[in-house]
């Protein structure tokens, strides 16, 4: 496996799915760290936002000052990873909801596009650069409905829906990545740090 010991990965811990990110980091190789003020973020090479829900964390955010000092941290070109909620918050547009967050990548995001909790299921997803499907789990999840700029590329889709895309260093997936044990996706996150 390639070394990842010199990055520092930090997961948002402010609510949300944020052990399991922690523990695939760690399996990887890189140092994980959970992150609760904006003064740890400075020490990182890549963050990733978990995915919850997406109005509270969104909340807890902005309580914290964090939609500032990651819009900065993500200017000065380091990874940022939004799963599910995560991806929500990542969204310049969402189709159903007023509140951007974040506001970083150029797609369109509609929350809950798959129903409600639920319609969480399981698939064997096929992902742009694998050579076997991934096992995606989508709980309540989102979905790109469309993107807004070239420069985003849809890695997976699912049902017509972009389900993971990627622009320069933003990663969004629909899905938990980290809820499997396949740490691809990850590995994936962890090549653009
Ligand atoms: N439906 C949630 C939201 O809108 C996201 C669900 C998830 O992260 N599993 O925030």
């Amino acid at each position: 496996m390639k070394d990842y010991s010199h990055l520092h990965i930090g997961v948002l811990a402010l609510q949300g799915a944020v052990s399991e990110h922690l523990q695939q980091i760690e399996q990887l190789g890189a140092n994980a760290t959970a992150i609760k003020t904006t003064t740890e973020l400075t020490a990182l090479d890549g963050l990733v936002l978990p995915g919850g829900e997406s109005t509270t964390i969104g909340k807890l955010m902005r309580q914290y000052g964090f939609i500032e000092a990651i819009q900065d941290f993500a200017k000065q070109g380091k990874g940022i990873f939004g799963t599910c909620a995560g991806m929500i918050l990542l969204a310049k547009q969402l189709d159903n909801d007023p509140t951007v967050h974040l506001g970083l990548m150029d797609i369109c995001v509609q929350r809950n596009a798959f129903g409600r909790q639920v319609d969480s299921f399981q698939t064997a997803l096929e992902v742009a650069g694998f050579d076997s499907p991934f096992p995606a789990v989508f709980i309540r999840a989102p979905s790109i409905q469309h993107a807004n700029h070239p420069q985003v590329q849809p890695l997976a889709s699912l049902n017509g829906h972009i389900v993971l895309a990627k622009q320069h260093n933003l990663l969004a997936c629909a899905f938990h990545p980290e809820l499997t044990p396949d740490l691809r996706i990850m590995q994936l996150f962890l090549e653009m740090c």
